[in-house]
C-alpha cells in the first residue's frame, strides 16, 4: 500500500491530523490503531443494557479556546454539560474542587465564616489556590485548614492514583483541582464545556469519513511496516516504545475500569463521587449524568489505579516527575533527528498530561506549522 501519511493511533491527536491532511491537503492517509475501534481513550459505546458508556473512564470536553470547540462542531453537535464532583470527607459528600460550600458543609458555621473571611482577606474572592501553595503560605487557622484539606482530600487520593504523595509530583498535578474561593460547584470553569451529543465515537466516525482516509484497526503499526510505503509518519503511541526503549522505559500509570449496570434510575446525585480515603478505587462515575441519556437502569464505573506493565495493561498517564522529564528529553532528541520523516504528538507521543482540548490544539498547531507548509 502507498500513502502520503502513516498515522499511528486513532485518538484525538491522530484523528484530527488525519482529517486535516485528508480534507485540506487532499493527501492519502493510512490511520492504524492496535485497538478494535477509533477514538483512542475517548471511545464510547452502548453497553449490553443500552447505556452509553466510556470504555476508558469519564471524558468531559472542556476548553477556553473557541476555535477548538468550533473545529469539533464540524463533526458533532454539542450537549452542554457542567461536570460536578463530590468528595467523601469525614462521611459527607462535599463539592470538589474544595470551595466555600465544602467549607460550610464540614465546619460549624461560625468557624467556617471565620475561615472564609481569612481566605478572602489573604487571597481574594473567586481565586484558585493550589493546595501545595495554600499549605506553604498559610498560618494560624488557615494552616489548620490547609492541612485538613491536604489530608482529607489530596493525600489518600494521590497515593492511590500515583503511589506518590503530592509533593513528589509536579505541582501542576494537584493544581488541576485547586481550592476554589467561591460557591461555584462546577469541576471546570472553562468557557466551553460539554459532550458530543451522540457520543465521542460518532464524532470520530464523522471526522474520519473522508475518502482519503483508510483505517486499519486491530493492527500494531510494527506489523505492517514491510507492506506500507509512506512519505511521512505521525506517531501518537508511547515515544519510548517507538525507539524500542533505547534509553530505558518511561513509566506510566494505568487503571482498571470496573463497569457495573444496576436496575436503578440513579446511582448517585452527581456525575462523579471521589473517595480520597476509602476503598481501593479513586472515584465512581455514573455515565447518565454526563450523557443526559434517559434509561430505566444506570451504569457506573469505578477506577482502580495500577502500575503500568508493558504488554499487560494500557499506559494512561505519563508520570509528571522531573527525573522522567529528563528521560523523555532524551527521546525528544532522538525524535528531532528524524523529524523530516516522523512527527510525535499526543499524551503518549509527547509524554504530557494533556486534556482532550490540548491534544486537539497540539494537532491543529502541528498541521499549520509542520504539515501544511
Ligand atoms: P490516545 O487517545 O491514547 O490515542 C493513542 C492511540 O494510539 C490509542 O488508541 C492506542 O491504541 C494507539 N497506539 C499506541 N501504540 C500503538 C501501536 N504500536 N500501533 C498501533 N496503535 C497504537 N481529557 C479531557 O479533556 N477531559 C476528561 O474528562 C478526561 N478524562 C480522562 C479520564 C481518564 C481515565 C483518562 C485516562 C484520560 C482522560 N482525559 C480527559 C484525557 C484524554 O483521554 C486524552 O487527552 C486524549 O484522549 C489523548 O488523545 P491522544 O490521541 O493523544 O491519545
Ligand atoms: N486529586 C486529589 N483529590 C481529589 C481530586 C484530585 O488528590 O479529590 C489530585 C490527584 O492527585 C489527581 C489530581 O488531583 O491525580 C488531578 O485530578 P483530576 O481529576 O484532574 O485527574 P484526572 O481526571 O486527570 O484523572
Amino acid at each position: 500500500m502507498k500513502v502520503d501519511w502513516l498515522i499511528v493511533g486513532a485518538g484525538f491527536t491522530g484523528s484530527v491530523l488525519a482529517e486535516r491532511i485528508a480534507s485540506q491537503l487532499g493527501q492519502k492517509v493510512l490511520l492504524v490503531d492496535q485497538r478494535n475501534h477509533v477514538g483512542g481513550n475517548a471511545y464510547d459505546y452502548y453497553d449490553e443494557q443500552g447505556v452509553l458508556v466510556h470504555q476508558y473512564g469519564p471524558h468531559i470536553f472542556h476548553a477556553n479556546a473557541r476555535y477548538l470547540w468550533d473545529y469539533l462542531a464540524q463533526f458533532t453537535q454539542w450537549r452542554s454539560y457542567y461536570h460536578q464532583v463530590l468528595g467523601v470527607v469525614d462521611g459527607q459528600q462535599v463539592p470538589i474542587p474544595f470551595n466555600f460550600n465544602s467549607l460550610y458543609a464540614l465546619f460549624p458555621a461560625h468557624y467556617a465564616a471565620k475561615l472564609e473571611q481569612q481566605l478572602l482577606e489573604n487571597y481574594g474572592f473567586n481565586l484558585k489556590v493550589p493546595i501545595l501553595k495554600l499549605r506553604e503560605s498559610a498560618s494560624g487557622d488557615l494552616k489548620f485548614l490547609a492541612d485538613y484539606i491536604y489530608e482529607k482530600v489530596f493525600l489518600g487520593y494521590t497515593l492511590k492514583q500515583w503511589e506518590l504523595s503530592p509533593e513528589d509530583l509536579g505541582a501542576a498535578v494537584t493544581a488541576r483541582v485547586p481550592i476554589y474561593l467561591s460557591r461555584d460547584n462546577r469541576y471546570f470553569q472553562d468557557t466551553y464545556q460539554g459532550l458530543p451529543l451522540h457520543g465521542y465515537t460518532v464524532l470520530f466516525q464523522n471526522m474520519l469519513k473522508h475518502p482519503n482516509i483508510h483505517i486499519l484497526l486491530n493492527t500494531r503499526y510494527q506489523s505492517i511496516m514491510q507492506e506500507v510505503q509512506y512519505k511521512r509518519m505521525l506517531f501518537t503511541g508511547p515515544i519510548d516504545e517507538f525507539f524500542e526503549h533505547m534509553h530505558g522505559e518511561l513509566p506510566y500509570r494505568s487503571l482498571k475500569f470496573d463497569l457495573r449496570y444496576e436496575e436503578r434510575e440513579q446511582i448517585q446525585t452527581v456525575g462523579t463521587v471521589n473517595y480520597p480515603n476509602e476503598y481501593n478505587f479513586t472515584r465512581i462515575t455514573e455515565f447518565k449524568h454526563l450523557t443526559g441519556q434517559r434509561h430505566h437502569g444506570s451504569t457506573w464505573v469505578a477506577e482502580y489505579p495500577q502500575a503500568y506493565v508493558r504488554g499487560e495493561n494500557d499506559p494512561y498517564y505519563p508520570i509528571p516527575q522531573e527525573k522522567y522529564k529528563a528521560l523523555y528529553k532524551k527521546y525528544q532528541q532522538e525524535a528531532e533527528k528524524i523529524q523530516e520523516k516522523v512527527l510525535f504528538a499526543g499524551r503518549l507521543g509527547d509524554y504530557q498530561y494533556y486534556n482532550m482540548d490540548q491534544t486537539v490544539a497540539r494537532a491543529l498547531a502541528i498541521f499549520d506549522k509542520q504539515v501544511a507548509v
